[in-house]
């Protein structure tokens, strides 16, 4: 199977030969990649398939293709980074459920890390040895995330956390997390924040899984209490976490609308249709032109967004507009798909896998509208920070400390 075919313009000798080394790679790993994945598919047996892969991207010098040689990665250009989204735009590669660890916390280290935390943990990351996860929402901050109460208290031998996160992704088999948690309520709600590097092993980290309506579990409550963490465990600086968190949350918007669509989502939806129905009417036709239109929009501009971080620059809002894109395109496709099923989205018989995967697919589109900010937030990051219209109304007070401001909005709350 052949990429996208286009070149880059004004493709070099060298870099046509790394595309043609990466196709041909891809055309032997085809064992690997995923064709489709049950609603109830073991969540342990994706996170070993994604691991396996990762090793074997790495082994092969495709992972962190434009990442520094001294941590592990192959030190290339973004250039070579598109060569390799391009070429792989027509397969699922397993390793969709290391997106957090490669796509969010690996990232964020890079930016703000120390040398000895980067050097700890790129190169294991990298190779698929280390699974990350991100602790950053709680049962009240969400879209309001630096609202956050988790606690980390400096003691004389460092910090002691306690608190609760919610929605986290694959924490039931993470080795290691950032965590974002309150070092100081006296100063206002985003000054008070810091980074940590947590070890997901430590004893008082509590993970509880949580089963989705689609039926699949990457979803955990995570409960800490009293987890000690020495000095040296701070990314970025002390009470510059909200800093840091914005690196990890543009990486994290680029990189879902990078990830997702695959070149196939198109050629998927025109098979199922002339499978499932005895004639495709012209209605339904121009809703899949509409669907592979966008998805050729997305493409070009995750590409852009690629190329802006592979350049060592935080795509900053930008990312926002891929991530509302690829929400939006998400929940087309879910119509689409409970259309052309019809009856059999709701119940279908049994041994026909295909609309059970598919129907897994249509409940887990949500959450896409919602991981890494939901629609309206992006809306209003794009409104406010690449249009420049006015902020909308915070409720946090001004500079007040978090401690007073918090009580203040709770007292509005339950009197108005
Ligand atoms: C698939 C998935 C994976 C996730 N993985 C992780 C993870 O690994 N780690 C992690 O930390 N978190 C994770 N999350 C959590 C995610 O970041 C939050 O769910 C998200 O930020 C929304 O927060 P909330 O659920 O608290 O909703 P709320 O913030 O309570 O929002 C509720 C509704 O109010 C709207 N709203 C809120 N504020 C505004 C506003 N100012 N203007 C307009 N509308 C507003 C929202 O758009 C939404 O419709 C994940 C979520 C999903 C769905």
């Amino acid at each position: 199977m052949s990429g996208l075919g286009a070149l880059l313009p004004l493709e070099t000798p060298a870099e046509t030969h790394f595309r043609e080394r990466v196709r041909a790679w891809l055309a032997d790993s085809r064992q690997l990649v995923v064709e489709s994945v049950p609603a109830d598919e073991n969540p342990g047996v994706l996170i070993e398939r994604a691991r396996q892969f990762q090793a074997e991207l790495f082994a092969a010098g495709f992972a962190g293709i434009s990442w520094p040689q001294e941590f592990g990665g192959q030190g290339l250009t973004a250039r070579e980074e598109i060569i390799f989204v391009q070429e792989s735009a027509p397969y699922d590669l397993p390793n969709g459920p290391l997106a957090v660890t490669l796509g969010m916390c690996a990232p964020t280290l890079l930016a703000h890390g120390s040398s000895e935390q980067k050097r700890r943990h790129i190169r294991a990351i990298l190779s698929g040895e280390e699974i990350w996860c991100q602790l950053f929402s709680e049962p009240g901050a969400g879209s309001d995330l630096a609202g956050l109460q988790t606690r980390a208290e400096a003691v004389p031998e460092g910090w002691l956390v306690n608190g609760q996160k919610s929605w986290t992704t694959w924490a039931q088999f993470a080795d290691f997390a950032i965590l974002l948690a309150r070092t100081d309520p006296q100063r206002p709600k985003h000054k008070g924040l810091t980074m940590f590097l947590l070890n997901m092993r430590h004893p008082g980290i509590v993970v509880r899984e949580l089963r989705q309506m689609s039926g699949r579990r990457n979803f955990n409550e995570v409960f800490i209490d009293g987890v000690p963490v020495p000095p040296g465990a701070v990314i970025g600086v002390v009470n510059g976490g909200w800093e840091t968190a914005t690196t990890t949350l543009a990486n994290e918007r680029t990189f879902i609308s990078a990830s997702w669509p695959s070149a196939t989502l198109t050629q998927r939806l025109v098979e199922l249709a002339t499978r499932r129905l005895p004639s495709l009417d012209v209605e339904l036709g121009q809703r899949i032109a509409d669907i592979w239109c966008r998805e050729a929009v997305l493409r070009v501009l995750s590409i852009e967004l690629l190329e802006t971080i592979a350049l060592d620059q935080s795509p900053g809002p930008a990312g926002s507009l891929g991530k509302l894109g690829r929400a939006e395109l998400g929940e087309l496709v879910a119509d689409l798909e409970t259309d052309i099923l019809g009856l059999d989205s709701i119940a279908w018989q049994p041994g026909d896998s295909e609309s059970a995967s598919v129907v897994a697919d249509i409940l887990h589109a949500p959450g896409f509208s919602i991981a890494g900010g939901t629609k309206e937030i992006m809306r209003n990051v794009i409104a406010e920070r690449i249009l420049g219209l006015p902020r909308e109304p915070r409720t946090e007070g001004g500079g007040a400390p978090f401690s007073t401001a918090s009580r203040r909005v709770l007292l509005n709350d339950g009197t108005s």
